[in-house]
């Protein structure tokens, strides 16, 4: 457990580096935009998989199946268990992390360390990666499904999922995210963002 003084030192010093509010707690609105396009990004990709390649018996439903049980494990079973635990909003007093997995990551994992926070992005399976990978493969996968068994509901999702993940980019982790992030110093996401000076 890190002394509460430490806990203070970092908050300081995000607040000091930081233009935009940060927050201890996001507003409900927020963690409902994070949560319902990632859930939605996940599902609609999910279902634009099976319609996609439901022209085989069974590997649609095999692989948007496969692809519904990683992208939901990646987002809230990994990251509770192996990345917030690191997080600064796990050891911050009554903190609502954008996701509010901070909360959930409290009651099934240990404390981490916070100089371990920076290694979500190292390695080539590195929770980052996944996370990536989660939000792309529907969105690839669509691709040749188009091509080989085009339909315009198909077409609807596949615009729908990358209207999803635009929105994702430009409108969530630099307007309602990453920006009002207490972790935004250390993480490497904010980083890759750019949204640490913001
Ligand atoms: S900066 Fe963004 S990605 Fe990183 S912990 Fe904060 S909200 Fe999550």
């Amino acid at each position: 457990m890190l002394p509460s003084g430490c806990v203070m030192k970092e908050e300081m010093l995000s607040k000091k580096k930081a233009k935009a509010k940060l927050y201890t707690r996001y507003p409900l609105s927020s963690l409902l935009i994070y949560n319902g396009a990632t859930i939605l990004h996940f599902l609609l990709g999910g279902i634009g998989i099976i319609l996609g390649y439901s022209f085989s018996s069974w590997t649609g439903y095999a692989f948007g199946a496969l692809y519904l049980v990683f992208s939901f494990v990646e987002m809230y079973v990994m990251m509770p268990l192996t990345v917030c635990p690191h997080c600064v909003y796990y050891r911050m007093k009554d903190s609502l992390c954008i996701s509010g997995l901070n909360v959930i990551s409290k009651k099934v994992a240990k404390e981490g360390d916070p100089k371990d926070f920076p290694k979500r992005a190292k390695g080539l399976f590195c929770n980052n990666n996944l996370y990536m990978a989660a939000l792309m493969v529907p969105i690839m996968a669509m691709i040749p499904a188009l091509i080989m068994n085009f339909s315009f509901l198909l077409l609807a999702i596949f615009f729908a999922v990358v209207g999803l993940l635009l929105f994702r980019f430009f409108v969530i982790f630099t307007k309602i995210a990453c920006v009002h992030c207490y972790a935004k110093h250390k993480c490497p996401q904010a980083e890759a963002m750019g949204v640490r000076n913001m």
